[in-house]
């Protein structure tokens, strides 16, 4: 019987490690295959995007000077759909006073309650959403996180299978 479970540990071994050498391929094919595809959109925009202070396209959408798709708004938030959605529910949650929040990691102490803020307000929209079987948060910051818009913004994805990791 030890022997069975000998052998059978045995060849749990062998399998894990034929799996992590499978994994090992398939890591070297996806780091050898993202220098061939072509860039995404997202990415270019946010390797475009300067860091900076300056007024965003967001503040155009808090003033209403240009159209979005509002799913929620109130004194303090205003969240919309993202005119680019990765998934059937695609929606950012901003504050609607920067106070700085160029992106998380401009998060000083007096920003707590914005940033709790957004985070429930993300929650009430997934349920507004239908979302009761996932979804996922993302704050995309600086150049190397992907950030394009320079006021900081929850997406609020959902409504298909997220995969992870994460590109
Ligand atoms: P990030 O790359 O994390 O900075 O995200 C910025 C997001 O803003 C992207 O997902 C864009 O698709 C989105 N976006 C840019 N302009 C608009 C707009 N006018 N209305 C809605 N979403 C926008």
């Amino acid at each position: 019987m030890a022997e069975k479970e000998g052998m059978r540990s045995d060849a749990g071994l062998k399998k894990s490690s034929a799996d992590r050498s499978r994994s090992d391929i398939i890591g070297r094919i996806a780091v050898l295959t993202s220098h061939f595809t072509p860039m995404a959109p997202e990415k270019e925009a946010a390797l475009a995007a300067t860091p900076s202070d300056a007024p965003t396209i967001f503040d155009k959408i808090i003033n209403k000077e240009i159209p979005s798709i509002v799913v929620y708004e109130d004194d303090k938030v205003l969240a919309f759909r993202d005119i680019a959605p990765q998934a059937p529910v695609h929606v950012l949650i901003i504050p609607k006073i920067r106070d700085g929040l160029t992106g998380l990691s401009k998060a000083e102490g007096r920003h707590c309650e914005i940033l709790g803020r957004l985070l429930y307000t993300a929650k009430l929209i997934a349920k507004q959403e239908g979302l009761d079987e996932g979804f996922r948060i993302v704050i995309n910051d600086g150049p190397k996180g992907c950030q394009s818009v320079y006021h900081l913004h929850v997406h609020l994805l959902g409504g298909r299978q997220l995969n992870w990791p994460p590109g």
